[in-house]
């Protein structure tokens, strides 16, 4: 007889068995008898070598398929006697569960909950105000005349109408000041934007998170107390802070504040880069001029006022050494930190 037709014959042969088959011992040996080692189906694929080309392709490809669809049948054949058996859909309990993925913050919303809820326990408000602000709420009103050379430094995307992307979350302070009688003490967070170039250290958005607490008789060590209940909450206990004078024009006097570099504790590693200090925020008192502008009385009033950048926040305390990372939404980046 032909290989072919032998084949054919074993496939209706098959088929025919596997219908009457009423166990699973018996299913088992089926199985045994066609597809084991010494099986009839495997001696005819052991055969194929002694066959010309084009026989083989002919032969092989039916003895494959008929393989195949066999392994099928019997599977199917299976089941149905397993359920059977106990009168039910049999439920495999040695299979691996299919893994459920549990949503949870992103480490951006994450760090900024942590900063904001440190805050509030220090009897911060939450306000908030637009993404798109106007050049007087920017700048203007912070101190930044229309050729102030500060602006250089944020330059930013301008919409229609003298409208722009805000450079930082400051334009609150005004906002809430012109509703507002003192005591305010308040906590912005939200997105801000900076027309930069992307690179491991910025990027064109970012989030920041501004305070400020305007009240009688507020000064300097109110914003230093305030500043080391935050780092010693967020950073840690006993973490050291160093203050460096520096220029914001809606704060005077102005300083940027560092923190022991976390990773090597001040001796001086890469993330530092080997001066033991990170730079964290900037903050200062809120300059008369500022006051001023939302009329209220700079004899009687004084303030304070912070600004962070979240991202740079983020990435310290999680030692991560790109801020990219965190908008690429990498699920196997982003689960790691919960
Ligand atoms: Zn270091």
């Amino acid at each position: 007889m032909d290989i072919l037709d032998q084949l054919g014959q074993l496939e209706q042969d098959a088929q025919r068995e596997l219908k009457e088959l009423s166990s699973l011992e018996a299913l088992e040996k089926f199985r045994v008898r066609y597809l084991g080692k010494k099986g009839e189906l495997t001696a005819i694929l052991r055969g194929l070598k002694s066959l010309s080309t084009d026989q083989k392709r002919q032969v092989g490809g039916q003895a494959n398929k008929f393989k195949a669809d066999l392994e099928f049948r019997i599977n199917e054949k299976r089941e149905e006697l397993l359920a059977g058996a106990t009168g039910e859909v049999r439920l495999d309990h040695t299979l691996p569960g299919r893994p459920y993925h549990h949503g949870h913050q992103h480490l951006i919303t994450l760090v900024m909950d942590q900063i904001v809820g440190i805050f509030q326990r220090m009897g911060f408000e939450i306000a908030d105000g637009p993404d798109i602000e106007t050049d007087y709420y920017n700048f203007e009103a912070l101190n930044f005349p229309p050729d102030h050379p500060a602006r250089d430094e944020q330059d930013t995307f301008y919409v229609e109408n003298d409208r722009l992307l805000r450079t930082h979350t400051s334009g609150v302070q005004i906002r809430e000041f012109e509703i507002r009688t003192p005591p305010v003490k308040i906590i912005a967070p939200g997105r801000v934007f900076r027309n930069e170039a992307v690179n491991s250290r910025s990027f064109c958005v970012f989030h920041q998170v501004e305070g400020f607490y305007v009240d009688t008789n507020v000064s300097f060590a109110d914003l230093k107390g305030a500043l080391e209940a935050f780092c010693y909450e967020f950073f840690g206990e006993g973490i050291k802070l160093r203050y460096r004078p520096s220029f914001f024009p809606f704060t005077e006097p102005s300083a940027e504040i560092d923190v022991h570099c976390i990773l090597c504790g001040g001796k001086g590693c890469s993330l530092c880069k080997y001066e033991g200090w990170l730079e964290i925020l900037g903050a200062g008192m809120i300059d008369p001029n500022v006051l001023d502008a939302v009329k209220y009385d700079n004899e009687k009033y004084s303030g304070y006022a912070f600004g962070m950048g979240v991202e740079r926040m983020a990435l310290l305390k999680y030692q991560v050494n790109d801020i990219r990372l965190l908008y690429e939404n990498d699920i196997k980046f982003i689960s790691q930190f919960r």
